[in-house]
């Protein structure tokens, strides 16, 4: 029997016409490898911040049912296109959104996880030996409505069709050459891996290393997907490989840094230290389904018998943030609530850091020594992260990226923009 691979292109590849085509032939080029193909594609270059900036210029508060319906109409036109690039070259191809497909979510809007994959569509497809194009990122209830899977959600689409179909690999096509030390539009000499295991990867892009939709690699690890992560536009090179375990000795205790903008800092100022307050607060954020990162109760102050409370949450979720906090503030007791758009988020990631104690003291005299105050720390296993303002996270990555030995000889092949940072 043949091999089902599944193939993502992001907005980055399909920026163009021209670039379609170019993904076209990525396309054909697996084809005739004699294997069965889906590709999974996300909206052109930078369509979604455009109909986001749209939204907003129409209501700086849209409903999120309306922003799925929104959002969701860029890929429609990815998989169009691209499908009738294949179809010009003279192969069987056909697109499928997510509602014919029955790409079925939660009932969520704008951070859908997906429930189930119907196959019977696809399989149908597969057999009439056709290529299939399908649009990433969007997903439907079981009542028929639509929703989106978040930002960079399509790597998800991917693997997860990978994994209902059970391809023999998913192969994430992007503008880079695979999975490097850090982001190497920050950093030009961060160096290619040729492996990462699932976890240092899932840690990674849920620090901020958006090569990968964190969602896409939990969803690798669970159904066993072999994910490969590699350049569009050089199909010679076969990238990084998301794998169970790496070597069985780890050498450096680092294996990436990353820097996150994304994030906002909340703070809760003089809370009576009583029990179930963290319980009303957090439960709150929660029934809003607003996803807290980093959180840090301090020590509470003998005299006032209070404390404050800090916590992270997606810059995106602000609004309804703010809104459910001053709802609560009185219940609370809080003095105060301040919000600080102006973080960053810098970590560290190494399964070597197990068991090697000094990781940490590193990082901060590395950061102290630059001069930069640290805000927020946090850890896990096998990741290390600091809020510092956002003016000393390209620093403050390069000089870890330095310190922790990441670096390579070579520069990396990097086109089109810069990040923020
Ligand atoms: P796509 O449109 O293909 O989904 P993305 O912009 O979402 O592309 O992801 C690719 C980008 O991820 C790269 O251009 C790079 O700037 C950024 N990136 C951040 N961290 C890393 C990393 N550790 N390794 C590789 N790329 C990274
Ligand atoms: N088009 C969507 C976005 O820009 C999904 C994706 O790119 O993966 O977030
Ligand atoms: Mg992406």
């Amino acid at each position: 029997m043949k091999e089902i691979v599944v193939q993502k292109f992001g907005g980055t590849s399909l920026a163009d016409t021209d670039k379609i085509k170019k993904v076209a032939d990525a396309v054909i080029k697996e084809k005739e490898l004699g294997n069965d193909v889906v590709v999974a594609v996300s909206a052109m270059g930078h369509t979604t911040d455009y109909l986001v900036k749209l939204a907003k210029e129409i209501n700086p508060n849209p409903s999120a049912r309306e922003m799925d319906m929104l959002l969701s109409t860029g890929e429609g036109v990815s998989i169009a296109l691209l499908t009738m690039a294949i179809q010009a070259k003279g192969y069987n191809a056909v697109s499928l959104n997510a509602m014919q497909i029955g790409i079925i979510t939660e009932d969520v809007h704008q951070k859908a996880r997906i429930i189930d994959i119907k196959t019977d569509k696809l399989k149908k497809n597969i057999k009439a030996e056709n290529i299939i194009v399908v649009a990433g990122f969007q997903g439907i209830t079981e009542d028929g409505e639509i929703t989106t899977l978040g930002r960079g959600g399509s790597d998800t689409s991917a693997v997860a069709l990978a994994a209902a179909l059970k391809a023999s690999r998913c192969d994430i096509y992007t503008d880079v050459e695979g999975v490097y030390t850090t982001d190497p539009r920050i950093v030009p000499n961060a160096s290619k891996l040729e492996n990462i295991s699932y976890e240092e990867m899932l840690e990674l892009a849920r620090v901020g290393a958006n090569v990968l939709h964190p969602r896409s690699v939990e969803t690798a690890k669970q159904f066993n997907v072999p994910l490969r992560v590699r350049s569009t536009f050089n199909l010679d090179n076969l990238g990084t490989l998301i794998i169970g375990a790496k070597n069985m000795e780890i050498y450096k205790p680092v294996t990436g840094v990353a820097a996150d903008l994304s994030q906002v800092r909340i703070v809760i100022c003089d809370v009576p230290d009583v029990p179930g307050n963290a319980a009303r607060l957090f439960g709150a954020l929660a029934k809003e389904n607003i996803s807290v990162d980093m959180i840090i109760q301090s020590y509470a102050r003998t005299v006032s018998n209070t404390n404050d409370i800090a916590f992270t949450i997606d810059k995106a979720d602000v609004v309804r943030a703010r809104s459910v906090l001053d709802k609560i503030k009185t219940d609370l007791s809080a003095k105060s609530i301040q919000v600080d758009e102006n973080i960053a988020k810098i970590s560290i990631v190494g399964a070597g850091m197990v068991d090697r104690p000094g990781i940490a003291a590193t990082m901060f005299e590395t950061i102290a020594d630059l001069g930069v105050n640290i805000k927020m720390i946090s850890t896990s296993e096998i990741k290390i992260s600091c809020i510092v303002d956002k003016e000393d996270a390209s620093r403050s990555l390069k000089i870890l990226h330095e310190v922790f030995d990441l670096g390579s000889d070579e520069i990396a092949d990097v086109k089109g923009d810069l990040p923020e940072l």
